[in-house]
């Protein structure tokens, strides 16, 4: 268990992604309960609590989460700031509903979208100079992981961000989302996902002096059931939660094991 120096040095969160799910009804129903949840556990030493929509929701977010405990935000934003870049959306856009988090670099945008490693981190960059905290997503297919290239893919991933973590370690976050466990039911075991998160963590402090400031959350096939368990290792700092943020009753129920 972390000790209460450690919790405090960096952020425990719960973020919940909503991935190109729900719709207007869904998302009132489900903020209703999570918002109701959330005002009578907040506190301080509480983890902070966010969600990230597809966008065209995001001044549904700014009505119903203004003014609480629950921060939210977009699953991407592009590297410019603005012009002609069709279909994009600026970090300052999102600043303008009220967004103070971002998504970047999901593996479905790394894989169906191409991103490298590096456009990731001029996403990160152009968050964090508009004043958004990005969540930095890396983690390894199956295939890397068989052939013993889980730690060389997550350091490949995380190097372009170098200059960002050394400048603002306290305005990213990082997410080690092992591409295997998302979406599929399979969870990387807390001693297999403490293991990758304690490699991270090395990677960072190489990167960046602040390095034991950024939280670094865990994403894959988290449940109510296995939270707690993953939560609890000394590395890991909290969740980024794919399907079982659609259901209030799940989320809130992951959101009170951090
Ligand atoms: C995700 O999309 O970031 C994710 C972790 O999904 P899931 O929890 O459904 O595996």
């Amino acid at each position: 268990m972390k000790c209460d120096s450690e919790m405090y040095k960096r952020n425990r969160w719960v973020i919940g992604n909503w991935k190109m799910n729900s719709s207007l009804v869904a998302n009132a129903t489900l903020l209703e309960a999570i918002v109701a949840a959330r005002d009578e556990s907040s506190g301080v030493g509480a983890s902070r609590v966010a969600v990230c929509a597809p966008f065209p929701y995001l001044t549904q977010l700014q009505r119903t989460l203004g003014g609480t405990a629950i921060a939210y935000g977009a699953q991407d934003v592009s590297e410019h700031t603005s012009g002609a870049y069709t279909g994009q959306v600026s970090a300052a856009m999102l600043g303008e509903f009220g967004a103070t988090i971002v998504l970047v670099g999901h593996s479905e945008r790394r894989l169906y979208n191409a991103e490298t490693s590096a456009l990731v981190a001029a996403k990160a960059a152009a968050a964090v100079a508009a004043g958004l905290t990005p969540v930095i997503c890396v983690g390894e297919t199956l295939a890397e992981r068989e052939s013993g290239l889980a730690e060389a893919t997550v350091a490949r991933q995380l190097a372009p961000c170098a200059a960002l973590m050394a400048s603002s370690p306290k305005n990213i976050v990082i997410a080690y989302e092992p591409v295997w466990a998302i979406g599929t039911g399979k969870t990387a075991s807390p001693a297999e996902a403490q293991a990758m998160h304690a490699f991270i963590r090395s990677e960072l402090a190489k990167l960046s002096a602040a390095a034991a400031d950024i939280s670094v959350l865990y994403g894959g096939s988290v449940k109510a059931a296995n939270a707690r368990e993953l939560f609890s290792q000394s590395d890991i700092d909290g969740g980024l939660i794919g399907g079982a943020s659609l259901i209030a009753e799940d989320f809130l129920a992951i959101v009170s094991a951090a």
